[in-house]
Formats: C-alpha cells, sequence, structure tokens
C-alpha cells in the first residue's frame, strides 16, 4: 500500500470510529474478523455433521440410556475440537419411562385414537379404563360442568391459535391443556385426561411433553391426543354424547437418577474469569430424535466455538458452551449449573439457543437499559448475513436461574412457523432440520458472543 492510500485509509478509519459513536469499536478491524467467521462457517460448516451423530443415539430423555451417551458424546466432542476446561457436572435427574403400551379407541367400532402419554404420567390400571367423555376446551367450561364430568375422561380440545404470528406465544396460552389438564381433572372427579396436542399440523402424530400433579389430588393418567383424532372424537362427541373411550398407558416414575451437564470452553485472554455461557440442552423428549428441540441448539453452542477455535479468534473473556441436562421435566440441569458457580467467576451473559435449528433472525435480549443499548450496537455486524434483529426480551429456561441472579440472558431468535409442527413428536428428526438454516444460526452466535468478549459488557 503506498504511503498516500495508507493515510487516506488511516483518515477513513478515525472518521468511521468517530462516527459510529461506539467508544473505540474498530469497525474495520471487526467486520473483517466478522467475515471471516461467516466465510469459514459456511464452508467449512460442521452443525449438520454433529447434528447427525447426536440424533444417530436417539431421543435422549432425563435418566436414560441414550442421555447419557449424548453426554459422552458431547464430552468427547468438546475434548476432540480441543475446548478447555472439559467436564462434566453430576446432575441427579427424574426417570419416567413411557411404557410399551399406549393404546386408545372409541369402545364402539374399537375406532383408534392416535394418543401417547404425557411425560411424567401414571399408568392406567392393567384393564385399563373405559368411560364417557367430556369434551372442554377451557379451565373455566370444565368447572361449569364439573358435575357432569365425574367420573368420565376430560378431553381438552383448546387449538393452538393459528392466527397468531408468534406461535411461541400460541403454544403459550394453549399449553394449560396439557400441564396442568390431570390436576384440573382430578379436582372435578374426572377418571383421565386427554389433551390436544400442542401444533397447528394437521396430522395423526400426538406431541407429548411435561405434565403436573398436584399432591392434595388423586393422581390420574394424562395422554396426548394428534389434531385429526382430536377433531374426529369432537365431531363423534356431537353425535353421541354417551360413547366411550378406552385408554390404556404402562408408563412409570422409576426413582431418580445420577445424569450431568457437559461444560467446555475457551479461556479469555484478558478477562477469562468473566465468563459468557452459551447453552443448550442435551435432554429430548423420547418421541423422534429431539433433531430441533434441542438437538440443534446443542450443535449451535458446539459448532459456534469451533468456528472461534479454528480461526484462532481467542477471546478476551471465557466463552463456554453447557449442554443442560433436564430441561424438558425438571430443570435440574439449569438449576445445578447456577448453584454450583465459582465464587472467583462472574458470569456477564448467558445465551441460550432452544428454539429450533431454522433460519435465524437475531436475539431477545433480557438486561438493564444501558446492557441493552450496549448489545444493540453490535447489529452492525449481522446486518451481513440478515440476522440483525435484537429485541427486548428473550433467554431460555436452562439459562433462567442465571437470569435471576442479574445475569443478562439472550436468546436465539429463528423463522418459528414450522417449530411445533414438530416439537416433541415423532416429527422432530434429523431430516426436518435444513444444514444451511442451522449452520447460520451457530455463525450467528459465533459472532455475537466473539464481539462481546472483545468489548465486555
Ligand atoms: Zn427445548
Amino acid at each position: 500500500m503506498s504511503s498516500y492510500k495508507f493515510v487516506i485509509s488511516l483518515l477513513l478509519y478515525c472518521f468511521v470510529c468517530y462516527s459510529q459513536n461506539t467508544d473505540t469499536i474498530d469497525v474495520y478491524y471487526y467486520q473483517s474478523i466478522v467475515n471471516k467467521i461467516i466465510n469459514y462457517g459456511l464452508q467449512e460448516g460442521k452443525a449438520y455433521e454433529m447434528l447427525e451423530e447426536l440424533t444417530s443415539i436417539g431421543p435422549r430423555l432425563s435418566g436414560s440410556i441414550e442421555s447419557w451417551k449424548a453426554i459422552k458424546w458431547a464430552e468427547k466432542k468438546m475434548l476432540t475440537l480441543g475446548f478447555e476446561n472439559v467436564h462434566i457436572q453430576p446432575v441427579t435427574v427424574p426417570h419416567w419411562i413411557r411404557g410399551q403400551v399406549e393404546e386408545a379407541y372409541i369402545v364402539n367400532g374399537k375406532e383408534k385414537l392416535s394418543i401417547c402419554a404425557l411425560g411424567g404420567s401414571i399408568a392406567t390400571s392393567d384393564g385399563g379404563i373405559i368411560a364417557e367423555v367430556i369434551e372442554v376446551r377451557s379451565i373455566e367450561e370444565l368447572q361449569q360442568k364439573k358435575e357432569q364430568a365425574k367420573g368420565k375422561i376430560i378431553f381438552w380440545n383448546r387449538h393452538m391459535d393459528k392466527s397468531k404470528f408468534n406461535q411461541g406465544s400460541a403454544y403459550g396460552e394453549a399449553a394449560f391443556q396439557r400441564t396442568q389438564g390431570a390436576i384440573e381433572a382430578a379436582r372435578v372427579g374426572g377418571l383421565a385426561s386427554i389433551s390436544r396436542s400442542l401444533t397447528t399440523a394437521y396430522d395423526d402424530v400426538p406431541h407429548t411433553g411435561v405434565m403436573y400433579y398436584n399432591d392434595s389430588l388423586p393422581k390420574v393418567p394424562a395422554a396426548a391426543i394428534s389434531t385429526k383424532s382430536a377433531d374426529y372424537l369432537s365431531q363423534k362427541l356431537k353425535n353421541d354424547s354417551h360413547l366411550k373411550v378406552y385408554l390404556k398407558l404402562t408408563c412409570q416414575t422409576l426413582p431418580d437418577t445420577i445424569s450431568a451437564n457437559v461444560i467446555g470452553e475457551i479461556r479469555g485472554t484478558e478477562k477469562p474469569e468473566e465468563i459468557i455461557v452459551l447453552g443448550g440442552h442435551i435432554d429430548s423428549w423420547d418421541k423422534g430424535t429431539g433433531a430441533h428441540d434441542d438437538g440443534a441448539g446443542c450443535v449451535h453452542v458446539i459448532e459456534a466455538l469451533r468456528i472461534l477455535k479454528d480461526l484462532n479468534l481467542r477471546p478476551k473473556r471465557t466463552i463456554r458452551a453447557v449442554m443442560f441436562i433436564n430441561e424438558e421435566n425438571g430443570l435440574r440441569g439449569g438449576n445445578a449449573y447456577a448453584e454450583n458457580l465459582l465464587k472467583s467467576e462472574k458470569h456477564i451473559f448467558a445465551l441460550e439457543s432452544d428454539a429450533g435449528g431454522f433460519t435465524p433472525r437475531g436475539f431477545g435480549i433480557t438486561a438493564d437499559s444501558i446492557t441493552f443499548e450496549k448489545i444493540r450496537k453490535l447489529e452492525s455486524f449481522l446486518k451481513t448475513i440478515d440476522v440483525d434483529r435484537i429485541s427486548k426480551g428473550g433467554g431460555g429456561v436452562d439459562i433462567s436461574p442465571l437470569g435471576k441472579l442479574g445475569v443478562p440472558t439472550a436468546g436465539l431468535r429463528v423463522d418459528g412457523h414450522k417449530y411445533f409442527d414438530y416439537h416433541h413428536s415423532d416429527n422432530d428428526t434429523v431430516d426436518k432440520v435444513h444444514p444451511r438454516e442451522l449452520e447460520l444460526g451457530a455463525i450467528e452466535i459465533a459472532i455475537f458472543v466473539y464481539l462481546i468478549s472483545e468489548l465486555g459488557l
């Protein structure tokens, strides 16, 4: 470069630094690193390959042999990739198993209904349950019909609201029937709870998920029913309000067992005691193979660190990957991590990817307004790959205990329109994940946390 060009470049550089008003962000320097991360990730990405490895283990419900195999896979992967301080953190987890039989049909005609047990449900008696059915869409409606509900199977048929753009909030509104259905059924003397699957997909695949009991009420079996079977049963009930349904489940809860979080990191060069945590959850439900939920989040995190490491981008602050156990039915991994923080360390930021491996959009952030504004200044670096939507409100279940301790939290935002088609069901398999979309999530995280590790919060 000629000296003339050098002076012009220097002047331009100073002007850019000044005009950005971002303290001392060296825009040219960091943009060149961002470009490197993007090029390398898109050319040499390993996220999908890792997701294939992880999901080939099978579904990974807490306490299962597969979940332990996944923990060992993650530990070995981090060691192979040269992460530092790789270790597992023991966590005691619940151990529920589905059992061999889950069956339901309309007694008259033996017409099969597509159901599956909800996670945590008790079994039916060996002979199953045969009872009339009452259909409701809300707890209030069940209360109004409580005299008719006694001795019946409570059939919750609340649809997820398709008209909501944000399907996460539609899920949140309809989730009570799965989580509270058995409690409310028991409260009115019902024999079992069957709830419409939390999806807008119209198919014959039931979606499982966590459910709860209230210790002061009897426990009744709880199942999810596919959207097609729910509509079919609803139609049949219109013609015959006395029809009977047979339900049999053989699931059971075993004693708690030992499991683990998996942890690895790239140590910071200047402030290693300042920690940026990246999380995904290594457990999944026992339907499908947990590809989007949350195999994608796990490989996002490992891949983000791998890219930084391969590019020899040593961060100033420590970037730590945590594969949390037991997000789906207990949060024991997230709690164990937050309860065992080292006094010598300061967690400055926590990010979770648990929205699936779809095209990324940006981040949702929960932080005080000063921190939020600092983070928002990074938007321009994320524009190159169209992931610059940084908005208020976000985090993740596993990092919520850190949030309660005052750590700013973030959640990866993705295009979420298909997520609930797959969520907690046999549909959640690796073929539903697009390699390029998945990789872009890891690239976005790598850029974001590298910049935070350089600039601090
Ligand atoms: Zn999840």
